[in-house]
């Protein structure tokens, strides 16, 4: 049977180029393990986990069931004054699995929404603490936390806003770490944790008492996958407890099992005051994102609060969601049942091997990588950006999916990735990148 023409005017893509989609559409029409297949059948393997969302592999049944027997028994809550039993139970499973003391969790759709939930959270607590004058927030160079702030700032409706300070977000960024010496490091760099100290610098020069929160991804992701160098958290962990300051992950990306644990807060040692989860909280099948924070975040809030008011004056129609939940709770039975995290440790030398045997390439300049997640830098081309864009569309045509920024890949599979799929991952990567100039 012969099909339709897609009709591609009408649908803005995100994060692309539309005009050279449009040209040179590069499209998926099933998928299954760590595979994908394009419209003609072709396979392309998953070299990113889809948006590093996918780490159970794709297309699996436990979580389509789940799904489907909610959506036949309750389709939809709204969870302002209302609730389904399974965002508790929810709730409380992930309580299990987060760092200790983080227990009180509270549901979004997207990572950028919790990190807007997040910034929320800080402020009013800190008012709550009878320091409403920690407005201001650090994040880091290179970070990436969604895209959402200005939502905020367009809300015109005034018990929404009345409690978040100016509304559009004060930042101060800190230094990134990566650093020319640290070029072909695999694992954690030696020598960087004074850039921590940027977070002190900062405390000294705008007052550390107007700091609401320090916001950092423990791995930066988006950029590339920048590992922390060894102490670098827990500087900031000491730094943000000297000034009163909260300490959030993002945790967006290196979430359920990316690390080797189940969040990189516990595989680097350091607890956070609040953290972000998103992505593979469902394994990608239905969006949803959380925040998470400290016991006593929440109970000062609300403690704060008059006993008849809501206590948090912030929330989405999808927050909470039931099919979300079903997913995410089918989700983290998958992770328990096949001991996810535990395998993406053990393959983890075997990936980052892999990864590290690309060191040799005229077209690599640096190698990034820790458990399953590694950055794959290009030396750059004429203009920044083009090279990693012709190289990701050069690998979908040979079979695999890689997420690129910049001149950067991201090259994550899911953590239910075999060896053999492994090797054929990398071998495409030795191929294209030495094709390309
Ligand atoms: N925070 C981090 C660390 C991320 O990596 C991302 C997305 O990649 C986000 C937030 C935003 O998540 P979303 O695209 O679901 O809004």
């Amino acid at each position: 049977m012969t099909q339709m023409p897609i009709n591609m005017d009408h649908h803005w893509m995100p994060f692309t180029n539309n005009r050279l989609f449009h040209q040179e559409p590069q499209m998926f029409e099933k998928a299954k393990g760590v595979r994908y297949w394009t419209p003609e059948g072709r396979e392309v393997l998953d070299g990113s986990s889809g948006l590093f969302t996918c780490a159970a592999g794709h297309g699996r049944p436990e979580i389509a069931e789940a799904v489907y027997s909610q959506l036949q028994t309750l389709d939809y809550t709204p969870h302002f004054q209302r609730a389904s039993a399974n965002s508790f139970e929810l709730a409380e499973k992930l309580a299990g699995i987060l760092p200790e003391g983080l227990d009180r969790v509270f549901f979004a759709s997207s990572g950028s929404e919790a990190v807007d939930s997040a910034i929320k959270i800080c402020m009013a607590y800190h008012k709550a603490k009878g320091e409403p004058q920690r407005t201001k927030f650090v994040s880091r160079s290179w970070g990436y936390h969604g895209v959402n702030l200005g939502g905020t700032s367009l809300a015109g409706m005034v018990g929404n806003r009345r409690d978040f300070g100016g509304v559009t977000v004060d930042v101060v960024h800190m230094r990134h770490t990566w650093s020319e010496e640290q070029r072909y490091t695999c694992g954690q760099p030696e020598s960087g944790a004074h850039l921590a100290d940027d977070l002190e610098e900062i405390c000294k020069t705008y007052g550390g008492e107007t700091i609401a929160a320090v916001f950092v991804e423990p791995i930066a992701g988006s950029i590339g996958t920048i590992v922390p160098p060894v102490g670098y958290l827990k500087r900031l962990r000491e730094i943000a407890d000297k000034y009163g300051i909260l300490l959030v992950f993002d945790e967006v990306i290196t979430g359920f099992g990316r690390t080797g644990e189940a969040f990189a807060a516990q595989e680097f040692g350091v607890t956070p005051d609040v953290m972000t989860m998103a992505k593979a909280l469902t394994n990608g099948t239905i969006p949803m994102s959380a925040v998470a924070v400290k016991t006593e975040i929440q109970q000062a809030i609300f403690d704060s609060i008059l006993a008849d008011r809501p206590e948090l004056m912030h929330g989405y129609t999808y927050s909470a969601h039931p099919v979300a939940c079903a997913a995410a709770l089918a989700t983290l039975g998958i992770y328990e049942k096949d001991g996810l995290f535990a395998r993406g440790r053990a393959l983890s030398p075997t990936f980052l091997d892999a990864v590290f045997s690309l060191r040799n390439l005229p077209q690599v300049s640096d190698l990034r990588g820790y458990g399953m997640m590694s950055g794959i830098q290009l030396t750059p081309g004429a203009t920044p950006g083009a090279k990693g864009s012709l190289v990701q569309r050069k690998l979908f045509d040979a079979g695999l999916h890689v997420k690129a920024t910049g001149d950067a890949l991201i090259f994550a599979p899911p953590l239910v990735t075999e060896e053999g799929d492994l090797g054929a991952m990398v071998d495409i990567l030795q191929k294209v990148l030495g094709q390309v100039e």
